[in-house]
Order: C-alpha cells, then sequence, then structure tokens
C-alpha cells in the first residue's frame, strides 16, 4: 500500500497568513497508515527514537481503534505528542530506522511508516477529545480531530483528562520536596512533567514573559500553533508545575539564591539562544538580522500585525536568508508570509554553501518552501554585504562553491571557488548559520563547568553538572540539537533527581 499524505493548505492561499499547513490525518486516513506498518517481531523503528516511544504498540493500538490506548503508550515516554508529531525530524530518527529504509541512506525512505503524523493523529486525539470533556474514549466521530487546522495564534485552554496522569507516580518520599527548573523550552518543560508526575513539586523560572522556549518565540505558527504549545503547558500546570514567567536566573536571582529558598535540586534547560554571525563587512548594516531576532519578533511580539502590536519589522523587497537549517527555513517562510501581507511581491532566497542534501532543515520545510515560491541558491557563501549613504543594505556580496572531502561533520566540505564573485540585491538579510550556549548564567555561575563553546559539562548518564545537585539538558548541554533529543537528556536529568532528592534534599 502506498505511504498516505495528510492534507494540506494549497501553498497559495497558505502564505497569506500563519494557518497551520499540515492538516492532521483524518481517521480513515490514520487506519490506512498504521495498517502499513509490519510489526516487525524485534522493531528497529524504537532505537530511533530519542526517547524510545514503543512505536509498535502504538501503532498496534490504532489499528484496534484504541486511540485511548494509543496516547497513553506515547505518553508513557513522551508529553508532548501533539509538538512532537508536528516538528520532530522522524526522517533522520524513528523513520530513518523503520525497516521500510535501506541501511546508509541520508534519511528516511518515502516508504517508511509516518510516524510522527500518526504520533500528531494520536496527540490530537488527546487534545481534541479534551473539548468533550472527560469522555475521551468514547467511538471517536470521522471528521473530530481530522483536517482542522488550528487557530494560529488562539490560545487553548482545554482541560485534558488522559494528558496529564496526575500523580499516577507520585512518591510519598517526594512529598514536600521542591526543584527548581531554569528555562521553559522542550527540556525545562519534560523535566518538570517528569518529576510533578514523581510528587516533587516543582518551579519553572523563565526569563520572557512566555513559556516555550524556541517552540514559543522561534518555530512559527504554521508549523506549530500556539494553542498546541499552551495545550501541553496546560497538562504540566495541571500537575501542579508552577511557572514564574520575567526573571533571568543569574541576574535576577541566583542559583545560590534558589538553594537557600529551600529547593533541592535545581536543572538547567537555557538552551541555545544566542545567534552566530558570519563575522563580515557589512553585517551590522540595517536590516541585517538574525534569525533569531527575526523570529521572534514575528513570533513572540507579534510584528506581524504591527502596528496593532508594539514590535515592528522590516519586510524587504529583496530578501535573502543565509544557512541550511530548520530557522532557515523558518525564517524565509516567514519573510515571504510578511512580503505577502504587506502586498510586496514575494522574493525570498536561500543561500546556503552546500547543496540540498546536505541542508539538515526537515525535508518536508524544504519541499514546503520550495511549494511557496522560496528561490534556493546553493553552493553559494556571501563574503560581504553592502549598503547606501543611510546604512540600509542593498547587495549581498557571494562567490560560488563546489564540494570537497567531508568535514568533521561528515557533510563534504564547501570550497569557495576562485573568480566566482557576484553581487544580487538584498535590502533584508536573516542570518541563520547555527546557536550558541545561552551564557547568561554561567558566566555568572564560575563553578558550572562549560566547554569551549560554553556548553554546560555533564556526565551523559545522569547529566549532572560540576555543582552538586545542579543537573543540565537540552540545546545548553552538546548545543543545538532537536526538541526531542532536549526532552531525553531532560527525562534522564529527572530520573536521577527522582533517585538522589530523598538522601540528597536539604529540605
Ligand atoms: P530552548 O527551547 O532554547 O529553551 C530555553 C529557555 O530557557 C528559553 O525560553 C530561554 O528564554 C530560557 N532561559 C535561558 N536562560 C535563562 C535564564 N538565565 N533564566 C531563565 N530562563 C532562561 N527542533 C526540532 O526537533 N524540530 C524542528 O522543526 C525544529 N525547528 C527549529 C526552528 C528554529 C527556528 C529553531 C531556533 C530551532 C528549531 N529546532 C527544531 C531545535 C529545537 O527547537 C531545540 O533543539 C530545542 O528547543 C531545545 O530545547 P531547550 O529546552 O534546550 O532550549
Amino acid at each position: 500500500m502506498q505511504p498516505i499524505k495528510p492534507k494540506e493548505l494549497e501553498p497559495k492561499s497558505r502564505i497569506a497568513g500563519f494557518e497551520e499547513v499540515v492538516f492532521c490525518y483524518t481517521e480513515e486516513e490514520a487506519l490506512k497508515e498504521a495498517r502499513r506498518c509490519v510489526q516487525c517481531k524485534d522493531p528497529t523503528c524504537i532505537s530511533g527514537c530519542p526517547v524510545g516511544i514503543d512505536i509498535k504498540k502504538f501503532i498496534k493500538r490504532i489499528i484496534k481503534k484504541d486511540y485511548k490506548g494509543a496516547y497513553l503508550t506515547i505518553k508513557e515516554k513522551n508529553d508532548f505528542p501533539s509538538i512532537c508529531g508536528r516538528v520532530c525530524p522522524a526522517e533522520y530518527q524513528c523513520r530513518k530506522a523503520c525497516v521500510f529504509t535501506k541501511k546508509g541512506e541520508p534519511f528516511a525512505s518515502g516508504k517508511s511508516i509516518n510516524i510522527h503524523f500518526l504520533e500528531r493523529f494520536v496527540g490530537d486525539w488527546g487534545l481534541h477529545s479534551s473539548l468533550r470533556g472527560a469522555e475521551g474514549d468514547e467511538a471517536i466521530s470521522k471528521d473530530e480531530i481530522a483536517s482542522r487546522p488550528f487557530p494560529p495564534h488562539a490560545s487553548y485552554g482545554g482541560t485534558p483528562p488522559y494528558a496529564c496522569n496526575g500523580g499516577a507516580g507520585a512518591r510519598k518520599d517526594m512529598i514536600g520536596k521542591k526543584v527548581a527548573v531554569v528555562g521553559s523550552g522542550p527540556a525545562g518543560l519534560c523535566c518538570a512533567g517528569e518529576l510533578a508526575r514523581g510528587g516533587v513539586s516543582v518551579t519553572i523560572f523563565e526569563s520572557l514573559h512566555k513559556t516555550g522556549g524556541v517552540l514559543r518565540y522561534g518555530i512559527p505558527p504554521f508549523r506549530l500553533p500556539q494553542g498546541v504549545l499552551d495545550f501541553e503547558i496546560n497538562c504540566l500546570k495541571k500537575l501542579g508545575v508552577q511557572i514564574v514567567p520575567n526573571v533571568i536566573i543569574g541576574k535576577g536571582k541566583t542559583l545560590d539564591e534558589l538553594f537557600k529558598e529551600e529547593y533541592s535540586a535545581i536543572f538547567l534547560g537555557l538552551g541555545a539562544g544566542t545567534p552566530s554571525f558570519l563575522k563580515l563587512a557589512g553585517e551590522n548594516l540595517c536590516n541585517v538580522y538574525s534569525a533569531n531576532e527575526f523570529l521572534t519578533r514575528v513570533n513572540l511580539m507579534g510584528a506581524y500585525k504591527f502596528p496593532e502590536s508594539h514590535t515592528p519589522v522590516n519586510v524587504g523587497k529583496a530578501v535573502v536568508v543565509i544557512g541550511g537549517g530548520n530557522t532557515a527555513i523558518d525564517a524565509a517562510r516567514v519573510a515571504l508570509r510578511l512580503q505577502k501581507i504587506n502586498n510586496i511581491e514575494p522574493n525570498v532566497s536561500i543561500f546556503y554553501r552546500r547543496t540540498e542534501i546536505e541542508m539538515p532543515a526537515r525535508r518536508l520545510e524544504i519541499w514546503h518552501a520550495k511549494e511557496e515560491g522560496i528561490k534556493f541558491k546553493l553552493l553559494t557563501q556571501p563574503i560581504g554585504f553592502s549598503g547606501d549613504d543611510k546604512g540600509h543594505l542593498r547587495k549581498i556580496q557571494c562567490l560560488s562553491c563546489q564540494l570537497g572531502e567531508p568535514d568533521s561533520s561528515g557533510r563534504r566540505r564547501p570550497v569557495p571557488m576562485e573568480g566566482s564573485e557576484f553581487e544580487a540585491d538584498c535590502d533584508l538579510a536573516i542570518v541563520a548559520v547555527g546557536l550558541n550556549a545561552n551564557q547568561l548564567l554561567t558566566k555568572e555561575t564560575p563553578s558550572l563547568k562549560v566547554d569551549k563553546w560554553g556548553d554546560i559539562e555533564v556526565n551523559s548518564e545522569t547529566m549532572e553538572t560540576s555543582v552538586k545537585n545542579i543537573y543540565a539538558g537540552g540545546d545548553i548541554v552538546g548545543g543545538e540539537g532537536t526538541v526531542i533529543e532536549a526532552m531525553g537528556m531532560a527525562k534522564k536529568a529527572a530520573k536521577t533527581i527522582l533517585e538522589r532528592l530523598p538522601r540528597n534534599s536539604k529540605s
């Protein structure tokens, strides 16, 4: 049977706004896709999932139309199925390990089971079941969760009947124990959930005014509607997790102060929020943005609806995004939508030093970007920017490249070609060439050991840092990764904390 693709908004209509692009499977589609799974005796797909979801079991539950069972199976390992079902780079993870992908392929075969779409179907089942009260296990109606895009910016406050699994594993010896979590990205949220379910009293401290980390300020709502994120965060609140926004730990409050407030352990999920730059002439001209700033202005601060919102963003006529990861593709697709909303002829290009196959972005997003009309200028390396007499960006200078030998990342190195210099029009450039550790806290806490990139050093089994009772995980450990990898580390840390809390505890 052919793989089942979910429906999508048409490219022409979707670039006029921020509506979610990919629809949820209908029940019929989910059943068809689930039935393609051959239920391997020794399923390889599970080894491709950083949190070890029992993929075979949850798909079997779908086949039996036991959606509650499927939901609870995923929730055993993954708190956020509706999020991961939307953003996981499954083609490099579980789908790549699927028996339908040949060994040695760079990413999953198109024939591999669409595990992520099935996960989303089940996650959204949980989400929608909350709309009906606690009747989540009644027979699902055909169009109940199907083809219903989420409002991209609406806040969703439903109470999920099965999502929280509140207190099921709560231990008596944890009563009264307090743990602080710094950062509310996927690592912090996941760690908080694990601890709260264990019976610990958890407080998340977040420097921004909203929770979610990159899920909120980086990934645009046409990929991850904010309402879905609100739903998952609501689950944590139902478990008793306290969230304190607008506090920078290391500035407003130190780690020592947290210990003095009787927190027995601290988990650091600080992320990699510091953008890298190209260090090129002209990079400080007006209208050269880092992708992080650009996306934060739009996604978090609502620049797409300026002047209703307080934060504007420049919308260029010739936009160049530099980079080949998810951040670059997201920035390009956001810029294109802003042009469309502002009645500017869409003109967005991605400049990338290697070829498409080496691009680290999710394949689906690359495909969507192309469908939407974003131009890909590959094997192209910027070497400078130039502007007008008012200091505004006007041109970008580049060299063409060819691929050389593989570098330490295993990808073939881009080698600039002599005499290939060219110039292109560009009045808005968005630099998306990587993210580094957020060092606000570590610089204030010299006892925390960091590596040469500023990432926190941990014991990779326990996620302990160099300071007793402080743990870390996510992008602040080992650099920019994925949502599910951040969650995998957070789960490990939570496990250690739960094991050690009774004996290490001050309270
Ligand atoms: P973050 O999500 O960065 O969260 C860290 C949080 O800590 C932030 O909210 C920050 O404000 C807060 N914080 C930092 N310092 C302090 C402090 N001192 N005090 C209080 N709070 C603090 N991954 C995927 O799997 N799929 C994708 O499709 C995908 N797309 C991406 C698109 C973009 C634009 C970006 C930037 C990344 C993307 N990623 C994707 C990567 C993924 O989002 C990250 O790997 C993940 O968010 C890391 O989680 P985290 O919790 O470690 O950090």
